[in-house]
């Protein structure tokens, strides 16, 4: 928010995803709201794909997701661009209020690639730590931005979400733990 707008638009990929209430038209309103971004175009919005849920181990099962991935051209910064994705989030009746990750959501909305600038700071990792291990982040990724590269793995989106196939060997939706 404190941050100048930058002269240079850059391109910037968010992941959408919603398992609470009318997910789908979440979504929309989701990508009308990312095109009212000041300094901000949306390029692209992928189609909207169910996905299973992941959970803590031991946590109760949740509603499926819908998830989606959105190509922006923008001049704001990547700082002021994730205040935005918050913001929009609580308007759509996010609740954060019990601090915990990987909770059902009215919307989530993760800067997953910006450019292909690196950003390690407090409250700001980009690339998204967790995206080449996502199905439910790169298969929506690909059917737009398949040759997009991820600046630290040096491999595309493409190249990414066929490794996490291969390795599931199935539809999986993410290998890991929870972070
Ligand atoms: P995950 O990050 O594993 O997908 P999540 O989306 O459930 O989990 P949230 O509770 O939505 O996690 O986000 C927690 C915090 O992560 C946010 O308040 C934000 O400051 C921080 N964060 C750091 N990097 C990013 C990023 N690239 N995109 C979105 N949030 C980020
Ligand atoms: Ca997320
Ligand atoms: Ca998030």
């Amino acid at each position: 928010m404190d941050e100048e707008p930058q002269r240079l638009p850059v391109r910037a990929f968010i992941g959408l995803g919603s398992n609470i209430g009318d997910r789908c038209a979440t979504l929309r309103s989701a990508r009308a709201a990312l095109d009212e971004l000041p300094g901000t175009t949306t390029i692209a919005f992928s189609p909207m794909i169910e996905t299973e849920a992941v959970v803590r181990p031991g946590a109760p099962p949740q509603a499926p997701y819908l998830n989606a991935a959105a190509q922006l051209e923008t001049s704001l910064g990547p700082r002021a661009l994730l205040d935005a994705l918050l913001d929009i989030e609580r308007d759509r009746g996010r609740d954060r209020a019990d601090a915990e990750r990987w909770t059902p959501r009215t919307l989530d909305l993760d800067l997953l690639l910006y450019g292909e600038q690196i950003i390690n700071e407090p409250g700001l990792t980009v690339p998204h730590p967790h995206m080449h291990e996502r199905e439910f982040v790169l298969a929506p990724l690909a059917s737009i931005a398949p040759d997009a590269l991820h600046p630290v793995l040096k491999r595309t989106v493409g190249e990414m979400l066929e490794s996490v196939r291969s390795r599931s060997g199935a539809s999986m939706p993410e290998s890991g733990s929870p972070g």
